[in-house]
């Protein structure tokens, strides 16, 4: 069975049991301070399991794009050593909003993989929660009894807290778990040791496959429990295993998920798969981590220094490195696997075909410039190698894996990786000290202590009114208190709001909250996944009360005129560069306005115009915004909305429309009423942020005329200096010219008064012994002129020792030049004289045994170096 058809089962399957489908969310989790990634597939539900939010559909089912290489879930040092953790998978999954429970998840799961799949059922095993004294929580009985129905009690295991109680985090819904393994050993290894002995042991053989999660409790901030008002089922089970133990094979690499990776590898580098252990794991580390770098930059994360980003590079960068030391990739290959990668997932994930040439460039780009620093790095650990077995030492000082990270672009993973390989550890705790030390940028602004929530009214519906009001009659929800960096706070939840919160790139409004005398200020709001939470600086006296929520006006104001700009931008910019643009990030707030897009070349100035132009032009058409609500999800994008990669769209959405045949987008953010408001819109700047990627900084409304009236002011300064000309560019134009002119003059002038001042000194060369002697004070006009003179002197006289003083832009300088033939034969050195002498002047000097130059500061001491030069070379008179 193909891997296509089993994942279209599951889905089918599912359906018949009247789940709903839904797409994977995006890989890339963004309004969620506990999370840089998706790392399975509850992510997205996790409000309808915390009770902020309603689901639509009490049944899913789902296949959900997943990455465990950081935080709680990291698999990347099994990645490639073993056959079956990757670092992205896919998570199939089926899903219970306080439906179905344990009864229906477990019958189906069975039913499933044994009659649908018709996996093996003497293969398979099942694990259950057993218990733990510290939570106060028995053994699940309820879950053993209805898998005891349908299998044997010998293939039940009861698992310990670790295997069997899932956590999502340190608080929140939580659960016991049963899971389901798959026994993939010959007979012969069956019969001499019993899979049950082998479950949870890490055998690359005996495998988890399913994971069925029963969320029955609330996980509090002091550690206890509390039963869930609702329980649901959350299952995950990993595609690239099932379609392992389906095919029968011994690894997922050897499954049709992988294969052709594999054997495109295999051709491009010449070597086989299968033959020698450490050229499989740097086959298996590249088709699994071009996976995760693939997705993630779909999903709109680029490679970059820190957070996901970094992630992401340290990823890419693991896999150059397999592939230059154990498959002699030294040119970027990683790029060459996304035509394959967009036809593998066409029909299930879109993205990745849509958006082929973009991450293939990225990709290449990232490559390129790590492979550029990669030799010189192996080359230096090489060299600690030596230098340590001279030592003996095991262990790599921290401080060198520092300058690796930091010189060479070597994440510490790798070097530790590298260092492993070759039987040395690495001193970590001495790399995070240098690496804190060089650190100047602030803390993770993602440390945050949270407290419980405090519920206030009993009320679950949230409702944002701010598209159409700027203040509410508004009732607390719930507070709970926060510490960041920022200090303690207070988040507070309001039944009807109307404060934007941060999202799609708009900033969270601020203003205030105000009953009777009390006024709470509304620092910032913020999305906590989908709850809109309001950050205050103090508790309101009696949170019970009824208030008057209002927004401040003049920041929505601007923030709007820029958000609806940026629409009007994004249109132009497909007009005027062509339907490739996509946007890949945007910032909007009272200020400016920010886009980041996809394109490949820097714009020109008339493209720069021209958008700018199409712009201001649909800023003066006036066209009314066109606002709808509610639009189901496929109806919007027929009528051509633009949506984008990585955010995250529920089945219903809203459409603005500036001018049906320009500008349709999905955007929950908030706009002007009609495009005239904006009033004027220009182009701050436009730069590169990323391979492939560019900015245009702009801005709108009283900011773009203070910057246009910024440059006129400007204009009329220099106008003024010039004394008003009637043609300011062309008086411009002839200062210009007229300087150049003077400047060639004074060159010549400096040239003439050159060769007068080398006449003159010619006439004061002393022949003595058949030697040339020059001590002379002159007026050079600069250093170049003395440099250029003493040479002069040297060619147009024959055995010549000169010895030039002059005084330039109020410093002595003083040049000694002597010729080659005297510097032999008399063992002269001009540098080492010229040391001597310098000291008169209070200076310092150097050069070469024929010429050398000295400056200082004292000007009377020139007379003294002429007369201490004479009696030094009186020596020669003699002779
Ligand atoms: P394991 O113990 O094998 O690492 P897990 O306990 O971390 O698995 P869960 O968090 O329960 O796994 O995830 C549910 C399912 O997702 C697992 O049963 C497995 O099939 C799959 N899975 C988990 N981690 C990975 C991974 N790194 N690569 C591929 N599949 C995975
Ligand atoms: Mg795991």
């Amino acid at each position: 069975m193909k891997a296509k058809k089993i994942r279209n089962l599951f889905i089918e399957f599912f359906k018949s049991k009247n789940h709903q489908f839904v797409p994977s969310s995006p890989i890339v989790v963004k309004n969620d301070p506990t999370l840089m990634f998706t790392n399975a597939g509850m992510n997205q539900f996790k409000d309808f399991f915390l009770g902020n939010d309603v689901p639509k559909a009490n049944r899913v089912a789902n296949s959900q794009k997943c990455l465990r290489v950081s935080g709680k879930h990291n698999d990347l040092e099994e990645v490639g050593v073993d056959t079956y953790h990757h670092t992205m998978f896919e998570m199939l999954g089926n899903w219970s909003f306080g439906d179905y429970f344990k009864k229906e998840a477990i019958e189906w799961a069975w039913d499933l993989l044994t009659e649908v799949y018709k996996l093996p059922k003497d293969r398979l095993y099942v694990s259950v929660f057993g218990g733990d004294n510290g939570d106060g929580l028995d053994r699940d009985l309820e879950a053993f009894r209805f898998w005891n129905s349908i299998v044997p009690e010998d293939r039940i295991l009861f698992g310990s807290k670790k295997d069997n109680f899932w956590e999502m985090g340190e608080t929140g819904p939580c659960g016991p778990c049963s899971e389901i393994h798959i026994d993939l050993r010959n007979d012969e290894e069956r019969n001499q040791i019993p899979g049950f002995d082998l479950v949870n042991n890490d055998h690359p053989q005996v495998i988890e496959i399913w994971n069925l999660v029963f969320m029955q409790y609330n996980r509090l901030a002091d550690g206890s429990l509390k039963e869930l008002p609702a329980k649901h089922v959350d299952t995950g089970m990993g595609f690239e295993r099932l379609v392992r133990a389906i095919q029968n094979k011994s690894s997922n690499y050897d499954t049709d998920v992988f294969s052709p990776f594999i054997e495109l590898i295999e051709f491009k580098s010449g070597k086989k798969y299968g033959k020698d252990e450490k050229t499989d794991i740097a086959m298996r580390v590249i088709v699994d981590h071009i996976r995760a770098i693939s997705f993630t930059i779909a999903d709109g994360q680029l490679p970059s220094n820190n957070k996901a980003g970094y992630v992401i590079r340290r990823i890419l960068r693991r896999a150059v490195r397999y592939g230059y030391t154990f498959l002699g990739f030294q040119k970027p290959f990683l790029y060459e696997l996304l035509p394959l990668l967009a036809e593998n997932f066409g029909d299930i994930f879109p993205e990745i075909a849509a958006q082929q040439d973009f991450i293939a460039k990225v990709v290449m780009e990232e490559e390129a410039s790590f492979l550029r620093t990669l030799d010189n790095g192996l080359k230096k650990l090489d060299q600690i190698k030596d230098e340590m077995s001279q030592t003996g030492s095991k262990v790599i000082d921290g401080k060198v894996a520092f300058e690796l990270y930091d010189t060479y672009g070597f994440p510490l993973d790798l070097t530790s990786l590298i260092a492993r390989e070759n039987g040395y550890s690495i001193d970590e705790v001495s790399f995070k000290v240098e690496m804190e030390k060089q650190k100047t940028r602030s803390r993770a602004a993602a440390e945050q202590e949270t407290g419980d929530w405090n519920v206030v009214n009993n009320d679950d519906s949230v409702v944002f009114v701010g598209y159409d009001f700027l203040d509410s009659e508004s009732r607390i929800i719930k507070y709970r208190q926060i510490r960041d960096k920022k200090g303690d706070r207070f988040q507070l939840v309001l039944d009807r709001t109307p404060f934007y919160a941060e999202s799609g790139g708009q900033v969270g409004d601020q203003g205030f909250l105000q009953n009777g005398a009390e006024t709470i200020q509304v620092l910032d709001t913020k999305k906590e996944n989908d709850l809109t939470v309001h950050f205050v600086d103090k508790l309101p006296n009696d949170p019970s009360k009824v208030f008057l929520a209002r927004v401040n006006v003049e920041k929505r104001k601007s923030t709007v005129n820029n958000h609806s700009a940026t629409h009007l931008l994004h249109a132009a910019l497909k007009e005027v560069l062509g339907s490739h643009v996509q946007q890949k990030g945007s910032l909007v707030n009272e200020e400016l306005l920010r886009f980041d897009f996809s394109h490949f070349a820097k714009m020109t100035d008339e493209e720069i115009i021209k958008v700018e132009n199409i712009v201001n032009a649909k800023i003066r058409e006036n066209i009314p915004l066109e606002e709808q609500r509610n639009v189901p999800i496929e109806e919007a994008k027929k009528k051509g909305a633009t949506a984008l990669f990585g955010e995250k769209y529920g089945d219903f959405v809203r459409v603005i429309t500036f001018d049906k045949n320009f500008s349709v987008e999905l955007c929950g953010g908030v706009h002007v009423p009609s495009s005239g408001v904006i009033g004027q819109f220009k182009i701050v700047s436009e730069s590169s942020i990323a391979a492939g990627v560019r900015r245009i900084e702009a801005v709108t409304a009283e900011s773009a005329e203070q910057l246009v009236n910024g440059q006129l002011s400007l204009l009329k300064e220099i106008q003024e200096m010039l004394k008003n000309p009637k043609d300011l560019k062309k008086s411009i134009e002839s200062l210009v010219s007229e300087r150049n002119e003077l400047r060639k003059e004074i060159e010549a002038l400096h040239l003439s008064q050159a060769s007068l001042l080398k006449e003159d000194l010619l006439k004061q060369v002393e022949n003595v012994n058949e030697i040339n002697f020059l001590f002379a004070q002159a007026n050079f006009p600069n250093v170049d002129a003395l440099k250029k003179i003493s040479f002069e002197l040297k060619n147009e006289t024959e055995n010549l020792v000169a010895v030039l003083a002059a005084e330039i832009d109020g410093k002595p300088q003083i040049a000694i030049i002597i010729d080659e033939s005297l510097v032999k034969s008399k063992g002269l050195n001009a540098g080492t004289i010229i040391r001597d002498l310098a000291k008169e002047i209070q200076g310092g000097g150097g050069g070469q045994p024929f010429f050398a130059t000295a400056g200082g500061k004292d000007i009377a001491g020139l007379p003294k170096v002429l007369e201490k030069a004479r009696l030094m070379l009186k020596g020669l008179y003699c002779k």
